[in-house]
């Protein structure tokens, strides 16, 4: 979808300026749009005592933009060293972070239970006799198999490597309580981009059936259900937006029948990525060819180390051109990498693009830059937050050749194998 109406008023007027000073290409973040979003979300969970939505890193790892969602009391969700480093640095300690790691490795159980730890989500049963010290907070991701279907980034449940499956959560909780853990949580995520907000409260319903069964088997009670991220962002023109509020009353709806029948209520976490910032990112690249073959193509001096999604999942951006309206052209919008899915659009009816013209492409606020790759010699481009009191900040430099060239520079390490 366009950038809303808001961030194209503070961006529009200061655009020309902000390439003159910085030059093509950056993705630029929005601040005042992400600050609405996180106080959106918060007013549709106040009813949930204890609420906390812990952003997932890896859809925007840059410290800056983790800091805005920490004033916001937001904590956060990591899935690897680099991510529990980057949260500790801003402040984040134990239960501000939530480690869901899959494939867990032992050095990344260190890193987790360092630093005054965080909570534990573990991915499997087999990891539980590998946690180097139980703590006292331990959650499992569920997988619920062919019991419930997922949707098509995340794929079917039962053929996704993350979670516990069905029957092992009692034995799980069994094994982690004999190991010293005597708090418990309970995590899944399914979705992913999912803008349909039943299904969201369909997951919280699941878990809370989870929890009275485990509870019902160990006599243990449970002090969060996490429903994970997937909260969607409609990407096209016309699709409609997650009504969260409505999401939050259905949820609130299965909370209220738990607790007639238990007493209490865990309290409710998630972990959105996208939903926070994914909307409040542009990518914005200047036209440098123009192609005429078989098809259109316009060269723009972006590629897909800035941004896989169109390539990776054939997922939808939407692109503007600055200063320019309609659709008189059918074209390909490209980078430069020499793999013929480096495209940002595909057969796009976009205004007559010229050299020089501003390309931007929407919606690169969530696993966008954060997702490139370096094939191909192709370097990352900057990062610039465009704060609410209207100047612009540089939170990322571009990469450099000597970036790209680091991993050559090693001591020589020769050996003579076998006879
Ligand atoms: C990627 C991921 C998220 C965030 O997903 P979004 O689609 O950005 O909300 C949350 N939790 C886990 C475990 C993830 O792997």
């Amino acid at each position: 979808m366009p950038i809303s109406a808001a961030f194209e008023k503070r961006l529009s007027p200061r655009l020309r300026d902000i390439v003159a000073h910085y030059g093509t290409p950056f993705h630029l973040y929005d601040e005042a749009g992400i600050r609405e979003t996180g106080e959106a979300l918060k007013q549709a969970f106040q009813g949930f005592d204890g609420f906390m939505e812990y952003y997932a890193v890896k859809a925007l790892p840059n410290p800056r933009i983790l800091q805005i969602l920490q004033s916001m009391g937001f904590g956060f969700d990591c899935s690897s060293i680099a991510e529990l480093k980057l949260s500790r640095q801003l402040g984040a300690r134990s239960e501000d972070i939530m480690f869901t790691s899959t494939n867990t490795s032992r050095a990344e159980f260190e890193a987790a239970a360092d630093a005054g730890g965080c909570v534990l989500n573990l991915d499997d049963i087999s990891l539980i006799p590998k946690v180097p010290v139980m703590p006292e907070l331990i959650c499992f991701r569920y997988n619920p198999g062919p019991r419930r279907t997922g949707n098509e980034i995340i794929g079917n449940p039962a053929e996704s490597k993350y979670g516990l499956a069905h029957d092992q959560l009692t034995d799980a909780y069994r094994a982690a309580r004999d190991r010293g853990a005597c708090r418990f949580g309970l995590h899944t995520m399914l979705v992913s981009n999912e803008r349909e907000q039943a299904y969201m409260v369909e997951t919280a319903q699941m878990l809370l059936e989870r929890v009275e069964q485990i509870s019902a088997d160990l006599g243990i009670s449970f002090e969060f259900i996490n429903i994970g991220g997937g909260l969607g962002i409609p990407y096209e023109p016309g699709e409609e937006t997650l009504d969260i509020r409505s999401m939050a009353a259905g949820i609130s709806e299965v909370f209220d029948k738990f607790r007639d029948r238990n007493g209490y209520v865990p309290k409710l976490y998630m972990e959105s990525g996208r939903y926070m910032t994914g909307p409040h990112g542009v990518l914005v690249t200047s036209a440098i060819n123009r192609k005429e073959i078989y098809r259109t193509y316009i060269g723009v001096d972006a590629c897909m180390s800035a941004l896989m999604r169109p390539g990776m999942y054939g997922a939808y951006h939407h692109i503007t051109v600055a200063g320019k309206e309609g659709g008189q052209e059918t074209v390909d919008v490209v980078g430069s990498l020499c793999e013929n899915n480096d495209k940002f659009a595909i057969q796009r009816a976009l205004p007559v693009i010229e050299e020089g013209d501003l390309v931007l492409i929407h919606d690169t606020g969530a696993h966008a830059l954060a997702m490139g790759f370096n094939y191909n010699g192709k370097l990352r481009p900057k990062e610039l937050l465009l704060r609410s009191d209207g100047s612009v900040e540089l939170i990322r430099r571009a990469e450099t050749l000597d970036d790209y060239f680091r991993t050559l520079d090693f001591e020589e390490d020769v050996m003579h194998v076998g006879p």
